[in-house]
C-alpha cells in the first residue's frame, strides 16, 4: 500500500465530491459486454466480503466508518501497539475464521469455471473466495490465516497463535467487543497493559498477521505477477471496492494506459470511475449471479 494511504483517501474524497462519477448500467449490458471480452481479470475487494459478516472500512461515500487501521511502523517499533493489535485481532479472528463464502464468492468462482475469470486478485485477506472453491487467486494483501515471524520468516497458522493467545491472556474472555474489519475489534483501556503478545515458536522472534498493513507495500514480484496476467485480459473487472488504496488503483492505470476496458460492479463510489467503460451500481451478488445464469460455458 502506498506510504501515506491516509492522506491520499482524503485527496480523493474530494475528487469525488466535486463530481467525478459515472452513472450506472443495466447487468444485461455488462453480460454482452464480457461475451465480447470474455479472458477476465477480477479483481475483489472488502465490499464483497460485507455479506459473510467482515464490515468494510468505509461507507459508499468513501468515509472511514472505525478506527483507522494499525501502522506497519508503529507495529514494528512498539511493543504498546502490538498489544494492541494482538488483543483486538484476538478478539476480531474469530468472525473471520467462521465466516463463509456469499454468493459473491461463489459466483466469481462459478465465473472461474465457466472460463471467464481466468485470474482473481483479492484485497481481501479472509480466505473467502478460496473458501468458495476459486482455484487461481492472487491474496493482494496477504492472508490472515497465517503468521510470520519478521527475523526468521518461518510461517505458522493463526490457528495455533490463537491458541497461545487463548492460554496466556485468560483476562480478555470476559471482555465483549464489536467485530471491525480485516479481523480487528474495538477494545481499548487498561486491559491491554496486560496482553501477552506472542513470540515465534522457533526463534522468539517479532510475529505478525501475514498481511500488508498500511504503511508498507506489496511484494514487487506479486505486483508484476498481477501485471502479466492483466496485459493477457480482455477486461479487468472490479468487484465490491472503492479502490481508495494505491496499491488496486495502479492496475486500473495499468489497464487504462494499455487500453484494457475496466468495468466495475460496486454499490458506491470508486476512485476509478472516470475510467470506468461500464459500471453496475448494484449489490455484487445478485449481478454476478446473473452473469453466471446469462453466460454460455466457454469452450
Ligand atoms: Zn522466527
Amino acid at each position: 500500500m502506498s506510504a501515506d494511504p491516509l492522506g491520499q483517501v482524503q485527496f480523493v474524497q474530494a475528487q469525488l465530491q466535486s463530481g467525478v462519477a459515472v452513472g450506472g448500467v443495466g447487468v444485461e449490458e455488462l453480460q454482452a459486454f464480457v461475451e465480447e471480452h470474455p479472458r477476465v481479470l477480477a479483481l475483489s475487494g472488502a465490499g464483497i466480503s460485507q455479506h459473510s459478516g467482515i464490515p468494510t472500512y468505509r461507507d459508499a461515500a468513501g468515509v472511514w466508518k472505525s478506527n483507522k487501521p494499525i501502522q506497519h511502523g508503529e507495529f514494528i517499533l512498539h511493543h504498546a501497539t502490538r498489544q494492541r493489535y494482538w488483543a483486538r485481532s484476538y478478539k476480531g479472528w474469530p468472525n473471520v475464521a467462521n465466516a463463509r463464502p456469499n454468493a459473491a464468492h461463489i459466483a466469481l468462482s462459478k465465473l472461474e469455471d465457466l472460463g471467464y475469470v481466468q485470474t482473481l486478485v483479492t484485497q481481501n485477506i479472509d480466505r473467502l473466495h478460496q473458501k468458495a472453491g476459486h482455484r487461481k487467486v492472487i491474496d493482494l494483501h496477504g492472508r490472515l490465516d497465517q503468521v510470520i515471524c519478521i527475523d526468521c520468516g518461518e510461517t505458522m497458522t493463526r490457528a495455533d497463535v490463537q491458541n497461545w493467545l487463548a492460554q496466556n491472556n485468560a483476562h480478555l474472555d470476559e471482555i465483549k467487543v464489536t467485530a471491525a474489519p480485516d479481523g480487528d475489534a474495538q477494545i481499548e483501556g487498561e486491559v491491554l497493559n496486560d496482553m501477552q503478545v506472542p513470540s515465534c515458536f522457533r526463534c522468539s522472534g517479532l510475529l505478525k498477521p501475514n498481511v500488508v498493513f498500511y504503511g508498507s507495500s506489496v511484494d514487487k514480484e506479486i505486483v508484476n505477477a498481477v501485471y502479466d496476467q492483466l496485459s493477457q485480459a480482455d477486461a479487468l473487472l472490479v468487484v465490491g471496492t472503492s479502490l481508495m488504496v494505491f496499491s488496486s488503483f495502479r492496475f486500473c492505470k495499468f489497464a487504462q494506459e494499455n487500453d484494457i476496458p475496466i468495468l466495475c460492479i460496486n454499490e458506491g463510489l470508486t476512485r476509478a470511475d472516470d475510467m470506468l467503460r461500464l459500471k453496475v451500481l448494484a449489490d455484487c451478488g445478485s449481478t454476478l449471479q446473473h452473469l453466471v445464469q446469462a453466460l454460455p460455458a466457454r469452450g
